[in-house]
């Protein structure tokens, strides 16, 4: 495996491989990337993964700087999973002068997670973009448990016409549901136990749909006061179509619920398919 911080050795080495597919991470790699990986390793052999933490998307009250880089640990995990190349450069290789040119995004990145974390979509957008011009793969591959970002990324491909198809890897969770993220290991051991009630009340809520509720905005409200009353900072309990993340109407069928919400300092997404 080789681990590359310079844009040109890598492309020199890439322009030698296709396909190519590329699973964009923060690093601090857990089983929920690991899947990522092996399902771009079942599409080709040339996978890249990249490991940058990156700073755009990170407001400032944000945690960037405790965000946890565990680089060794990182490419140890890759290499079991025999990827070839490892793109982890530094700050000074993708921002060598200050990140002027920035995407702008259409009103959907101002939803959801946009509207919590305004900006965020733009600073993930352009670093994917970055990404995708360096790496040029055929295929990428991102993780439903970040939906909208997902989203995101999909119709960018789609309006700028980018030659990259992006496929989708399934939430990978805990034994009791809690999706697995890098931010679950800022829980102490009883917001630990709690957080799986995030999951748990997606369920709720697709339980009800299912057997039948479709006052959507009194679901969402009551799953707002049940976590709320469990002590949770709820951002958004949102039931969307899947097909334009706005809010679904009665008789929609093509549903998502996506959730946002705090454990004291600690903020946590989820979300859940109909
Ligand atoms: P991150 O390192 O958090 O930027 O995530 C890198 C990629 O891994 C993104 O496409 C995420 O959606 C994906 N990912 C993160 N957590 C999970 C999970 N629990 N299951 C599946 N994919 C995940």
């Amino acid at each position: 495996m080789k681990i590359f911080n310079d844009i040109n050795s890598l492309r020199k080495i890439l322009s030698r491989k296709q396909p190519i597919a590329f699973v964009p991470t923060m690093g601090n790699l857990h089983a929920g990337h690991l899947a990522l990986i092996k399902q771009a390793k079942q599409l080709t052999d040339n996978v890249v993964a990249s490991i940058f933490v990156n700073r755009l998307q990170f407001l400032p009250h944000e945690d960037f700087n405790r965000y946890p880089r565990t680089l060794d640990d990182d490419c140890r995990l890759l290499s079991e999973l025999n990827v070839n190349i490892v793109f982890a450069p530094n700050e000074e290789i993708l921002f060598p002068t200050k990140q002027e040119f920035l995407l702008a995004l259409p009103s959907v990145a101002d939803t959801l997670e946009g509207e919590f974390r305004p900006g965020f979509f733009r600073g993930v957008a352009t670093i994917v973009l970055k990404l995708f011009n360096i790496i040029q793969p055929d295929i990428a591959v991102f993780g439903k448990k970040d939906y909208q970002q997902l989203y995101i990324v999909q119709e960018m491909v789609r309006q700028l016409n980018l030659p990259v198809e992006i496929i989708a890897g399934e939430t990978i969770r805990a034994h009791d549901g809690l999706a697995l993220s890098s931010r679950n290991q800022y829980l102490n051991a009883a917001q630990r136990s709690e957080a799986c009630q995030l999951y748990q009340i997606l369920l709720q809520i697709k339980r009800e749909i299912i057997s039948g509720h479709q006052d959507f905005l009194s679901l969402q409200e009551n799953a707002t006061q049940h976590l709320t009353g469990r002590g949770w900072k709820v951002d958004y309990i949102r039931i969307q179509k899947r097909s334009s993340l706005m809010p679904a109407q009665t008789g929609d069928d093509d549903l998502v619920i996506l959730a946002a919400a705090w454990l004291d300092k600690t903020r946590l997404i989820d979300n859940l398919e109909l």
